[in-house]
């Protein structure tokens, strides 16, 4: 039995927990152990209206209009301060909602997403334009200027995968920005945004500036991106969504950021310290039970220390522990729902059907829980397990000979979100980090972001950058104001 507190089971509208509107609700089941949690809410393309309406008017004429930056920058440090202290709570709703291990919501995603309310609180105050002294036209001086302005309301449309980490990638730089939002969380884990929810009341901001509408993709998502009240769509999810959320938002000419799927390569060199690249590597592969993003599942190895280097990731792989999210001793969890459980073992599958070399795993632990063994292969860039995105602890290591031929297989991929490189040759790092195709490197390392440095993808991973200042200005445009004034 669960016994952490459940968060509100409903709608955040203007400032209050409400029902949807026809009564209906989703179940909530933890992954991990087939539980069930409950029910919250499903939102109506009415309950979505009443959302968007309720951030169109405090964006319009509300408090909100009128707070100043340096206001709304002491508003997200206060919410900082309040995700930090509940940070046991908030971590032990992650780990029963997504499946993931306690450890790494409590020790990375949730300090992250203080640090990233702190980081544009900074910057609320700090938002300026340009000026620009012009030589005189028709004998009248011009002098230009721009302003930043916020969009209107922010729609954040976030996936299951870590929750509360995106939510706050979107929900800090809209409102540091002086947006208003309404978030639409992934209806497998809600949990910790509605919490969320909770914390964004206490700590004061006007009702109506953020409002929260769980609820399905097809129905309230799909309301939202559709809705002419919203300036501005910020997905995360999959490509397939995030082309169709494009197309949405073009036939209204909203502006987006998408950050979609990844096949990450990652490429080992001879000169790398193999020791220290192969437990990074692995927890590239099977953080989060390899549903990340970022998951660097493809694994080039020079051919020269191919078995040395396959023989560590393994003992890494069989090191993993799965189990129940909550206990310290797990290192791997469950995987998010049934579908996903089936989506992985048919790529486990198809690897062995094209002729792959299975190296460790290859299994799934007998039930409730939906648990999948970190599982190695060796084989092609050819092979399906090393083209598509399988959002799963499975990685795919792929021999290599020379620079040309790894970078032509690395990006030889419809996804470009990021890479890593594992080497210590200058001109080889200065070559790769250039032609790679990737909207992030990491050189001898693979980690969480920082919330100062822009996060993208390239390709089919995305349009638009997330947190830094890139990430800020993306939710502000820029107005330019011509003043013309004649010499008497
Ligand atoms: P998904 O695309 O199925 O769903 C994402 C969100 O979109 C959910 O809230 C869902 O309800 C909503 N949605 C679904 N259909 C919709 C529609 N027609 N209109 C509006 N909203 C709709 O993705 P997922 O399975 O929740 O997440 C996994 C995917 O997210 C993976 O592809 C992963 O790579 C990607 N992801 C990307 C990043 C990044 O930074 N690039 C980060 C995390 C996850």
């Amino acid at each position: 039995m669960v016994s952490v507190p459940m968060p509100p089971s409903q709608l955040l509208i203007d400032g209050e927990w409400i029902g949807s509107s026809d009564g209906a609700t989703i179940e909530v089941v933890a992954p991990a152990t087939g539980e069930s949690l409950g029910r919250i809410a499903a939102a109506t393309v009415g309950d979505v209206d009443a959302a968007v309406r309720a951030a169109r008017a405090q964006f319009d004429h509300g408090e909100w209009s009128k707070t100043s930056g340096a206001d709304r920058g002491k508003l997200l440090w206060r919410l900082a301060d309040l995700v930090e202290a509940d940070l046991e709570r908030l971590s032990t709703l992650e780990a029963v909602d997504v499946g993931r291990p306690f450890g790494e919501a409590f020790y990375a995603e949730i300090p992250l997403v203080v640090d990233v309310l702190r980081h544009f609180a900074g910057w609320a105050d700090k938002l300026t334009g340009s000026t620009f002294t012009l030589p005189p036209f028709g004998g009248e001086d011009r002098f230009s200027y721009t302003v930043r302005q916020p969009l209107g309301v922010v729609a954040a449309i976030t996936p299951w995968n870590a929750p509360t980490m995106i939510t706050s990638w979107k929900l800090a730089p809209a409102l540091a920005a002086g947006n208003t939002i309404v978030i639409k969380p992934a209806p497998d884990a809600s949990l910790t945004t509605l919490r969320l929810g909770e914390l964004i009341i206490e700590a004061g901001f006007p009702a109506g500036v953020v409002n929260i509408v769980t609820g399905s993709g097809t129905d309230a998502g799909a309301a939202l991106t559709q809705h002419p009240g919203v300036d501005k769509i910020s997905f995360t999810g999959s490509t397939s969504v995030g082309r169709q959320i494009a197309a949405t938002a073009a036939a209204s000419l909203k502006k987006v950021t998408l950050e979609l799927g990844g096949k990450s390569p990652q490429i080992i060199w001879p000169d790398a310290d193999l020791e220290k690249a192969a437990p990074v590597a692995a927890l590239s592969i099977f953080a989060n039970q390899g549903q990340t993003c970022a998951s660097a599942s493809r694994i080039y190895v020079h051919r020269s220390v191919l078995d040395d280097f396959v023989n560590l990731l393994k003992i890494e792989a069989e090191s993993r522990v799965l189990g129940d999210p909550l206990d310290a001793e797990t290192t791997m969890g469950s995987l998010i729902n049934p579908a996903q459980l089936e989506r992985v073992l048919g790529y486990i599958a198809s690897a062995r059907e094209e002729g792959a070399q299975l190296i460790t795993g290859g299994g799934c632990v007998e039930g409730p829980g939906l648990f999948v063994e970190p599982t190695i292969f060796v084989g092609g860039n050819e092979l399906t397990v090393a083209r598509e995105e399988i959002f799963g602890p499975v990685g795919t290591v792929i021999p290599f000979d020379d620079d040309d031929e790894v970078l032509a297989l690395a990006n030889d991929n419809a996804y470009g979100l990021t890479a890593v490189l594992w080497t210590n040759n200058a001109s080889r790092i200065g070559r790769f980090t250039r032609e790679i195709h990737a909207g992030v490197v990491w050189v001898n390392a693979w980690g969480p972001p920082h919330p100062a440095v822009p996060w993208l993808g390239v390709k089919s991973s995305g349009i638009g950058e997330e947190l830094g200042l890139e990430g800020l200005k993306a939710n502000t445009r820029v107005k330019t104001v011509n003043v013309v004034s004649s010499h008497s």
